[in-house]
């Protein structure tokens, strides 16, 4: 039975744009668009991210994935769906595409940023990259959590 439901951003937290954007070819041009000029399948995963992800399934939370494409780019759509199967099998069936993160019934969300819906999530918004926020302290804070809630 699932202890806790989580949800995961894609981009900055499970799928290393950054890190893309700044080993693209163009990154120097003016004008430089990473969110029109990066594909999404060169993406690779945030160092610490798989393990996580199945340290949380392992520990009997429900994980899912909560992400934004842009509307205006239905590729976008596809490639994130396609970047999950092939990143992050266990999650099949688990992406969810949103521009509302509020709307999400959880009790986690962990978002590198505040939009979408991310600052009125109705759960505890852990802020990914912010005061060190990486995976290793994402999974010690949630450990604590549910230390807290005495539900181990
Ligand atoms: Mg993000």
């Amino acid at each position: 039975m699932a202890k806790l439901r989580i949800f995961i951003d894609l981009d900055g937290v499970l799928a290393d744009f950054d890190m893309a954007a700044a080993l693209h070819p163009d990154r120097n041009n003016k004008g430089f668009r990473p969110d029109l000029a990066l594909n999404f399948g060169d993406l690779h995963p945030i160092p610490g991210s798989i393990d996580a992800v199945q340290a949380l399934l392992d520990a009997g939370h429900e994980v899912f994935i909560a992400s934004t494409a842009p509307w205006d780019q239905p590729k976008a759509w596809t490639d994130k769906r396609l970047w999950v199967g092939q990143h992050f099998p266990q999650l099949k069936k688990k992406l969810i595409l949103t521009h509302r993160k509020d709307l999400l019934m959880g009790d986690i969300l962990i978002d590198d940023n505040l939009w979408n819906g991310a600052k009125d999530f109705n759960g505890t918004h852990i802020h990914f990259g912010q005061n060190g926020m990486d995976w290793k302290y994402v999974i010690q804070t949630i450990d604590n959590i549910t230390n807290l809630l005495k539900i181990k």
